[in-house]
């Protein structure tokens, strides 16, 4: 329930994912802890159940490749404060929390924490992000303090990639939603991506290896063998079907000709 850097947001939430994305957000999490110390805790909500499908209050969360996390948050002066749940952050980085949830009365989003938790989302091996949903102007807000750092720019350029404010649920202005895509052995054995696969991600298995065109022309060139008849062709070429039932089978229109198939 709780590790370095992290702590469960409800222990009667749905805490199983693939080992690789657990892992991913066990290391990020410590990885914020590690570089600036003594904040609170990234506070983890719901990923998946134990044996997978639909859960309450979530679309997806299906398949242990979705986790919302909750964002981190400081006072207005500074102070890292644990993050008092799902409160919406406006443009101006700001939440109201009402007095009876422990205030103060405003939090800001955290943008120097939550920008080192991305990063080591988005650098983490396997992690293979796919979406981060988040507000617009909260991704705004990330993004224009990644570069005001000097960060790498093909990285930024991926993090705004893959951050979307969803148009057909909620805008997550309370939340990140981070969903991992398939990895090519998990395509192999089923698991169905759907959405983008970045081209950065680790290359998909072909259906069929490449062939080279000099290939594919000496196939095309190659004279068409025919296959020799069977011994019974002459005898049977033909088979009739069972004229009682076709009509009401749909095979073939009532008084028509019986219908003849090739074997
Ligand atoms: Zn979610």
């Amino acid at each position: 329930m709780t590790g370095p850097g992290f702590q469960w947001l409800n222990p009667m939430g749905h805490h199983y994912g693939i080992p690789r994305l657990v892992h991913a957000v066990v290391t990020a999490a410590a990885e914020v802890e590690r570089q600036r110390p003594g904040g609170a805790p990234l506070m983890v909500g719901d990923l998946s159940r134990h044996t997978g499908g639909r859960i309450p209050r979530h679309h997806s969360h299906r398949s242990g490749r979705d986790v919302d996390l909750l964002f981190y948050a400081e006072t207005p002066a500074g102070e890292p404060v644990t993050s008092p749940g799902f409160f919406k952050f406006g443009p101006d980085g700001l939440a109201a929390v009402p007095s009876e949830r422990g205030g103060p009365t405003f939090v800001r989003f955290d943008v120097a924490r939550e920008w080192l938790l991305i990063r080591a989302l988005m650098t983490a091996p396997h992690a293979n992000v796919q979406w981060m949903f988040i507000s617009s102007a909260l991704e705004a807000m990330l993004t224009e303090y990644a570069r005001a750092r000097g960060e790498d720019p093909e990285l930024i350029w991926h993090t705004e990639t893959v951050m979307l404010q969803p148009v057909d649920s909620l805008p997550h202005d309370d939340h990140l939603h981070l969903r991992t895509a398939c990895l090519p052995d998990e395509a192999v054995f089923g698991c169905e991506g759907g959405g983008p696969y970045w081209p950065w991600l680790p290359p998909l298995p072909m259906s069929a290896p490449a062939e080279s065109d000099e290939t594919l022309a000496t196939a095309l060139l190659q004279p068409i063998e025919v296959e020799p008849h069977p011994t019974n062709a002459k005898t049977a070429p033909f088979v009739k079907l069972p004229s009682s039932n076709e009509g009401t089978r749909g095979l073939s229109e009532p008084g028509a000709a019986p219908t003849k198939v090739v074997r």
